[in-house]
């Protein structure tokens, strides 16, 4: 499975994309929370003050209020929209981040003597399963770590055990630079993780029982989840919960059941408008690969200086990782590439080497700087 045509690059996208960040910022290439357009951070600064004229600024808006609750629709529509979901789907926005998601589902969807099964193809997916295991009987659908997350799994290539309910991926690996290129196909409900890709490319939402992403990245602010989901998926949630951990309460609230991260909802909805007045995920998923490409070519033109695991068939658009032959060198790397104005290099502890984030908002020109920057620094260290 490779790219799809609508997930390649041809040529630089439209300039509507960031390509320069203005004075005084600099590239920022952190995994999240991640760099934002510019335009949105400008609207929010403006609304912090005073939301649409109204003389009271976003963060002092009662969620009960008109004002606050025209603000959660338009968000719940914007995603809805770059989703591409019907009305058998909520679509919502939930307190805390991924892990909080990560802790609910097996709380909701699997009972006393069931189970549900999990590919394990990244530190996140370990992580889900791992939570779930704590309180549930729950599977390994792939190991990915056997063979140290170098790639997802292959058609088929992974346990359906009858009756579970839910097979969960991670769409977008972060830490290991790996992506699927579509969804598992399954008879399982599938859960899909997409904190680290919502958004950043055609994707069918509707192969899905959910799909959960953490805000910080393609939605901007951290503190909320944005749980797309059919709904007689969470319908199926056990009734024996507070319900404030229930999935199906916050989406027959309308994402108000008690006190909302409001701001972050905000924030989750401007960056889907901007998605939307982008382009979308096609135009998004375009420009995505033109800058992931640069870097990737950077890492294979290099005569092996740079490296990594991941397979190629399977390397992500949003992060792109790379290793010296030495970690001395790594950390040479990420200190002289600040001196150049590109932050946030340093790989994720775990995995070492170096990490560039490239979310739908990174702009075109740091993709640039930085593969010349590759290039430039291998010929003198190599
Ligand atoms: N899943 C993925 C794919 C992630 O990239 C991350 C965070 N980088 C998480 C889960 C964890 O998110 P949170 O910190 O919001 O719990």
């Amino acid at each position: 499975m490779t790219p799809t045509a609508a997930m390649q690059a041809t040529s630089p996208a439209s300039t509507l994309f960031p390509q320069t960040p203005s004075k005084g910022r600099v590239y920022n290439f952190s995994a999240g929370p991640a760099c934002m357009p510019e335009c949105v951070l400008e609207q929010i600064r403006e609304e912090l003050i005073d939301c649409r004229g109204g003389g009271i600024g976003l963060l002092e808006l009662s969620h009960r209020g008109a004002l606050y609750e025209a603000l959660n629709n338009e968000a719940e529509a914007a995603c809805r929209k770059a989703a591409g979901v019907g009305s058998d789907y909520a679509v919502f926005f939930m307190p805390g981040g991924a892990t909080v998601q990560f802790g609910l589902l097996p709380l909701n969807f699997v009972g006393e003597g069931e189970t549900a099964t999990y590919i394990d193809t990244s530190i996140w997916s370990y992580k889900a399963y791992t939570e779930a295991a704590r309180c549930r009987n729950v599977s390994v659908a792939f190991d990915g770590r056997a063979i140290k997350y170098a790639r997802v799994p292959k058609k088929g290539e992974f346990a359906e055990p009858a009756g579970a309910k839910y097979l969960l991926y991670c769409q977008n690996n972060t830490v290991e630079g790996t992506t699927f290129w579509a969804p598992p196909e399954t008879t399982l409900p599938l859960i899909g993780d997409a904190t680290s890709d919502i958004f950043s490319r055609p994707w069918d939402f509707t192969k899905h029982a959910m799909v959960l992403a953490a805000g910080q990245k393609n939605l901007g602010a951290s503190g909320a989840s944005l749980i797309i989901a059919r709904k007689d998926f969470i319908a199926s949630a056990t009734t024996k919960l507070p319900t404030i951990l229930r999935f199906e309460d916050h989406a027959n609230a309308g994402s108000r059941l008690n006190t909302p991260p409001t701001f972050a909802v905000r924030v989750m909805g401007l960056m889907a408008e901007w998605t939307l007045k982008v382009g979308g995920p096609t135009a998004i998923a375009k420009n995505n690969a033109y800058k992931a490409n640069l870097i990737w070519d950077a890492v294979d033109n290099s005569g092996g200086f740079y490296s990594w695991p991941a397979e190629k068939w399977c390397r992500s658009h949003l992060n792109v990782c790379f290793k010296t032959p030495k970690a001395d060198l790594d950390a040479k790397f990420v200190a002289d590439a600040e001196s150049h104005g590109l932050f946030g290099l340093l790989g994720h502890r775990e995995a070492g080497g170096m990490r560039a984030s490239i979310y739908n908002a990174f702009p075109v020109h740091g993709c640039e700087l930085l593969a010349q920057f590759m290039g430039d620094f291998a010929k003198k260290n190599g």
